[in-house]
């Protein structure tokens, strides 16, 4: 991911070595090539518009300090202006205060919620957590199975619904899990929803269901950055139909162009927390801006 943007960046700073000032024509010219670039990469225009708006100004305003030419000046802009739309901070999950911290996670189907709920899980895990999985996908025929075995996989238990236990609907499974996790004292659920192959109003309502009777603490919008523009136009969806506090990009590994991960935080005002890179459990971490824009910028 973000080869092109990364390549194609580089080679418009390679233009501007060996310049001792850079005049209004170069910072157009730079402004020009890095708006392509990020159009290339599938970011969102009024995103590429606001980047490029600000990396300008500040190009022309800010005095070059002593210790970088101009190129590095430029680089060092952009790089604070990616840090600032991929999210600024890295925002770290809040915990409650008293009883399980339940974290809901909510997007279509395929974006890869079922291996998330497992990673995060693996994840909570080595941060000394006892994690617990709630199966309240019970739309898609082998979700629940799919979680069972991932949690296996990382050695926490799975709340799932057990023919005749009374709790067949996605809303009491989720209401249930909460009650199991107070029980067995485990200190985080994580709720596992259901997704549909596109946006529908069903699958929203289901969603504000669970959300409303669990009340987590986290609701996290799971998204296939290999979506592209989609991406987008699904986190929109996803914040007025159901809301959510921060967004967990998967496939990152993935050859997608990386437009995902730069729009969406400026896009719905929601941080990206974690990000996802592999189909191992462990490939998995939280999400740090300024990683990333390094990342870009290499
Ligand atoms: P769900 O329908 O949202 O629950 O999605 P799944 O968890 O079943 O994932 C859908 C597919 O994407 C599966 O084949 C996963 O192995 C795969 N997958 C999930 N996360 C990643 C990731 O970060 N990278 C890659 N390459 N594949 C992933």
């Amino acid at each position: 991911m973000f080869a092109t943007l990364s390549d194609r960046l580089a080679d418009t700073f390679k233009n501007l070595r060996g310049k001792g000032r850079l005049s209004e024509a170069d910072i157009d010219a730079t402004a020009r090539e890095i708006r392509i670039a990020l159009l290339e990469a599938d970011v969102a225009l009024p995103v590429v518009k606001e980047f490029v708006g600000a990396v300008k100004d500040r190009a022309r305003s800010e005095e070059v300090s002593g210790a970088l030419n101009p190129a590095q000046q430029i680089i060092k802009i952009v790089n604070e202006e990616l840090v600032a739309i991929l999210g600024g901070e890295t925002r770290r999950l809040r915990y409650a205060k008293s009883g399980p911290t339940v974290i809901m996670l909510a997007g279509l189907q395929g974006a890869g919620k079922t291996t998330l709920a497992a990673k995060l899980a693996l994840w909570l895990k080595d941060q000394g957590k006892t994690p617990m999985l709630a199966a309240c996908d019970l739309q898609r025929p082998n979700a629940v199975k799919q979680l069972q075995v991932n949690g296996e996989r990382v050695g926490v238990p799975v709340f799932a619904p057990e023919p005749g236990n009374g709790v067949g609907d996605p809303v009491s499974v989720a209401r249930a899990s909460i009650a199991e996790a107070r029980r067995t004292l485990h200190d985080v659920v994580i709720v596992d929803t259901a997704g549909r192959l596109g946006i529908d109003a069903e699958l929203m309502q289901q969603a504000s269901d669970i959300r409303d009777a669990v009340q987590p603490d986290e609701v996290l919008f799971v998204v296939d950055a290999m979506i592209g523009q989609d991406a987008v136009v699904t986190a929109q969806a996803f914040l007025q139909g159901v809301g959510y506090d921060g967004v967990v990009l998967t496939k990152l590994d993935g050859d997608a162009r990386g437009g995902a991960a730069l729009s969406i935080a400026s896009i719905t005002g929601k941080p990206v927390m974690f990000a996802s890179n592999g189909e191992k459990l462990t490939d998995f971490d939280l999400f740090h801006p300024d990683r990333m824009a390094s990342r870009i910028l290499d």
